[in-house]
């Protein structure tokens, strides 16, 4: 599941975005409505985290023009303004919840999980990605093999999720690294291979028929249905 985080409070924004990919959430970050806006019509996000005062607009501003995009994914505001009022307006104005700053991080989670929860249609096929015996439950972030638990860490589940949606397909270190890691790092660190050789332990144990390939120079691929 992918997330954007619109806060330019830097300390904030990074606090979140850590705590976010701990959580085994994929997380993009803008400082700004207007990068919130390029990001959005691009990448179709699971939820969004919005605060209210921002350099460039207002957050409810940026909320309602996404709404006005066709983008319906959940709103989660976190602002300053604590008031009836604009609690009362931010729910009104787009927004599916509201937690005001300071917040506990254990509260914001516990939101986006039911929100998540809710925007989800109710069908098992929306919330479960299979490829062979490999099945991924995408709410409690789950992998199992011929329903045996696999341990992942919570960025191995996403590194696998993405495989996974890409099934069948090659996908290059370059990808991965956007998609999974956000382009944080330095394409020439070897942290896919690091990744995947960790998750590949996990998931293509001796007896399992190997689900992860290598192509030498290009990337990995796993083996469609
Ligand atoms: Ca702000």
């Amino acid at each position: 599941m992918r997330l954007l985080v619109v806060e330019d409070e830097l300390e904030i924004q990074g606090f979140l975005r850590e705590s976010l990919i701990e959580a085994g959430y994929a997380v993009d970050v803008a400082s700004d409505g207007g990068a919130a806006e390029t990001l959005a019509r691009k990448t179709a996000y699971d939820a969004l985290i919005v605060d209210l005062g921002l350099p460039d607009q207002d957050g409810i501003d940026l909320i309602l023009r996404l709404r006005g995009l066709g983008i319906i994914a959940p709103v989660v505001i976190l602002s300053a303004r604590r008031s009836v009022d604009d609690r009362v307006r931010g729910l009104e104005q787009g927004g599916d919840d509201y937690l005001t700053k300071p917040f506990a991080l254990a509260e914001l989670l516990a939101r986006l999980r039911n929100l998540l929860k809710r925007n989800v249609p109710a069908t098992a096929e929306l919330t479960r990605l299979t490829v062979l015996d490999l099945e991924l439950d995408l709410l409690k972030r789950r992998a199992t093999r011929s329903g045996e638990v696999l341990h992942l860490s919570p960025q191995e589940f996403v590194l696998l999720e993405y495989l996974v949606r890409n099934a069948g397909r090659v996908v290059t270190r370059a990808m991965i690294l956007d998609q999974v890691w956000g382009m944080r790092i330095h394409p020439d660190t070897n942290v896919v291979d690091v990744h995947i050789y960790r998750l590949r332990g996990k998931v293509d144990t001796e007896g399992r028929e190997p689900l992860i390939k290598t192509l030498r120079g290009v990337g990995y691929v796993l083996k469609g249905h």
